[in-house]
C-alpha cells in the first residue's frame, strides 16, 4: 500500500478477540491468513503498533513474527472467562441477539459479569502499551469487546479510539431486549467513531441510542452525546484482497485442484454450499430447498450435486452440537431418498475446513453458489465466490439472500432471495439455471468489479480515516490530542 493511502501516522494498537499469528503444523508461528490480518499488515508496516488478544490456549506465543510490525500482546483467560465471557454472553447472549434472534438468546448475571472482567483485562492491556512517544490510535474489533472503548478512553483520554461492529446491530425493538442495554453502548460511545457493515446496521444503532440514552441525539450521521461530546457513525463493508484470490483462483495448485474437481463432478449442475457450521447461515433451510428440487425434478436427480461445506465451529456450544446433528440427519435422509443403486449421492457434504487453493477450485467449479443465510452482517464467501469465477472467466451464479450485509452491494446482480421461502427458493434454483451464459458472464463481471473496488484495503482506510476525523473534531485545534 502507498504512504499516501495510509490515512493515520500513529501506531496503531488493534484490540481484538483473536491474535493476528497462527501455528503452523511444525510449531512456527506466522500472521493469520484471514481477511483482517491481511489488510492490516500493509498499514501496520507503515506506522507499527501492537496487537492485543485471547492467546486461544496457546501457550508460547512470539512478542513478535517475522511479516507482521506489530508487537503481539497475547491475553490468557481461565476457563471460567472462556465459559462465561466467550461461549456464555459473546456467543449464546450477543450472537443470537444480534442475529435477528434466529435462536433464542441466553440472559445469564454471571456470564455478562465474565464479559466485563474480561473486557476490563483487554483495557489494562491496551493502558500498559507503551509504543513511541505519540498517543496510539485504538481500534477495537467486534461483539466480544463492545465495553472496552470505555474502558480504555479512562485510561488513555487522549488517543483516538474507534470501534468496528462484524456482525449486525440488531433493530432497536430487539436491542432493547438486553438488560445491559444502556452498559453496552455506553462502552461503544466512548469511541470517537463506531463502524458497521452497512447503513441499516448504522441506523439500528443510532435510533438505539436515541432509544436507550437520556438525552442523546442523532445529528445527520454523528450522535450528540448530552455532555455536548458527537461520535461519528459510518457505513463500511468489510471485503477481502481482490487480488490475492484473482491469483489464487488461476494458481496453479487451484487449476490441478479444479481439474480433479471436473473429472468427479463431470456432466452434473454443481451447486456449492461454504459455510462455518452455524444456525444463522441457513444450512437447513438450503438443504429442504434442494429437496424440494429434486422432488420437483427427476430428470435433474441424474444430473445434479451439491457440495456443502461445513467448517467446524463452537462445537462447545450446545446450539452448534444440536445444528450438526440436525443438518447431518438431513443430508442422510436426502441422500437415502435420491441415490439410485450403482450412482453418485446427490449430496457432498464435506465437516471440515479445506485449504485455500482446493476452496478457489470450488469456487470456479460451481455452477450455483448458494450463500443463503438467514441473516449474516456481510458475507465473505460471496466475494470470493464471483471474485475466483471472474478471474477463471466463468459464468456462475451466485444465489444470495437478502439478509446478508452483501446483498446491498451486489443488488440485482445476484439472484436475491428470502431463505425462509423454502419452496421460493427451489424455484429460483432453477431460475439460476435457466439464466443465458452471457447475462451470466455479465453478472460476474459487473459483481467482481465491485469486489474490486472496494476491497479490504479500502475499509481499513475509511475506517481509520473516520476515527481521525472523529478524534479530530474532539479538540477546537482540532489536534485530537485533548482529553474528554
Ligand atoms: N473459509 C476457510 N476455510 C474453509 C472454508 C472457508 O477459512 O474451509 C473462509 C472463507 O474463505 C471466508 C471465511 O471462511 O473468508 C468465512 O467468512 P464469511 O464472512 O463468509 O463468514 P463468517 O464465518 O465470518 O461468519
Amino acid at each position: 500500500m502507498a504512504d499516501a493511502t495510509v490515512p493515520t501516522r500513529r501506531p496503531l494498537v488493534v484490540v481484538a478477540n483473536r491474535l493476528p499469528v497462527s501455528q503452523d503444523d511444525d510449531g512456527t508461528w506466522q500472521p493469520s491468513a484471514g481477511g483482517l490480518v491481511t489488510a492490516m499488515r500493509p498499514v501496520i508496516e507503515e506506522v507499527g503498533g501492537a496487537w492485543i488478544g485471547w492467546d486461544g490456549g496457546a501457550t508460547g506465543v512470539p512478542d513478535r513474527v517475522e511479516g507482521f510490525n506489530a508487537d503481539l500482546h497475547p491475553l490468557p483467560l481461565s476457563r471460567a472467562q472462556i465459559q462465561g465471557f466467550y461461549y456464555g454472553f459473546s456467543n449464546r447472549t450477543l450472537w443470537p441477539l444480534f442475529h435477528d434472534l434466529i435462536r433464542t438468546p441466553v440472559i445469564e448475571r454471571r456470564w455478562w459479569r465474565s464479559y466485563q472482567e474480561v473486557n476490563r483485562r483487554f483495557a489494562e492491556e491496551a493502558a500498559r502499551i507503551e509504543v513511541g512517544g505519540e498517543a496510539p490510535l485504538f481500534w477495537i474489533q467486534d461483539y466480544h469487546l463492545m465495553l472496552a472503548p470505555e474502558m480504555i478512553r479512562a485510561l488513555h483520554p487522549a488517543s483516538p479510539i474507534g470501534f468496528f461492529l462484524h456482525i449486525p446491530f440488531p433493530p432497536p425493538e430487539l436491542f432493547a431486549r438486553l438488560p445491559w442495554r444502556k452498559e453496552l453502548l455506553r462502552g461503544l460511545l466512548a469511541s470517537d467513531a463506531v463502524g458497521f457493515h452497512t447503513a441499516r446496521y448504522c441506523d439500528n444503532f443510532r435510533r438505539s441510542v436515541s432509544r436507550v440514552i437520556p438525552g442523546a441525539e442523532v445529528d445527520g450521521d454523528e450522535i450528540v452525546l448530552p455532555e455536548g461530546r458527537r461520535v461519528r457513525t459510518g457505513a463500511h463493508p468489510i471485503s477481502i484482497d481482490a487480488g490475492e484470490f484473482s491469483e489464487l483462483a488461476v494458481d496453479p495448485e487451484t487449476e490441478r485442484e479444479l481439474a480433479d474437481l471436473r473429472e468427479q463432478f463431470a456432466g452434473r449442475h454443481v451447486f456449492l454450499g461454504v459455510d462455518r457450521l452455524d444456525y444463522t447461515k441457513g444450512i437447513r433451510h438450503r438443504l429442504e430447498a434442494i429437496e424440494l428440487l429434486l422432488e420437483r425434478n427427476p430428470a435433474l436427480r441424474e444430473r445434479f450435486a451439491f457440495v456443502q461445506i461445513a467448517v467446524p465451529s463452537r462445537d462447545d456450544v450446545k446450539e452448534y452440537r444440536d445444528l450438526r446433528t440436525s443438518v447431518e440427519t438431513e443430508v442422510g435422509r436426502i441422500n437415502g431418498r435420491f441415490t439410485e443403486p450403482g450412482g453418485d449421492v446427490p449430496v457432498h457434504y464435506l465437516y471440515r475446513g479445506i485449504p485455500k487453493p482446493q476452496l478457489a477450485a470450488y469456487y470456479r467449479l460451481a455452477d450455483v453458489m448458494c450463500v443463503t443465510p438467514l441473516k449474516d452482517g456481510m458475507n465473505l464467501v460471496a466475494k470470493e465466490f464471483v471474485t475466483c469465477q471472474d478471474a477463471g472467466e466463468g459464468a456462475g451464479v451466485l444465489l444470495l439472500s437478502e439478509f446478508t450485509g452483501a446483498a446491498l452491494e451486489f443488488g440485482a446482480d445476484a439472484v436475491a432471495c428470502n431463505p425462509f421461502d423454502v419452496e421460493g427458493m427451489s424455484f429460483l434454483m432453477e431460475t439460476c439455471l435457466e439464466l443465458e451464459h452471457a447475462d451470466r458472464r455479465d453478472r460476474v463481471g459487473r459483481m467482481s468489479a465491485r469486489v474490486r473496488e472496494n476491497d479490504v484495503y479500502r475499509w481499513v482506510a475509511d475506517e481509520l480515516s473516520l476515527i481521525e476525523e472523529g478524534a479530530a473534531a474532539r479538540t477546537p485545534e482540532g489536534s485530537g490530542t485533548r482529553g474528554t
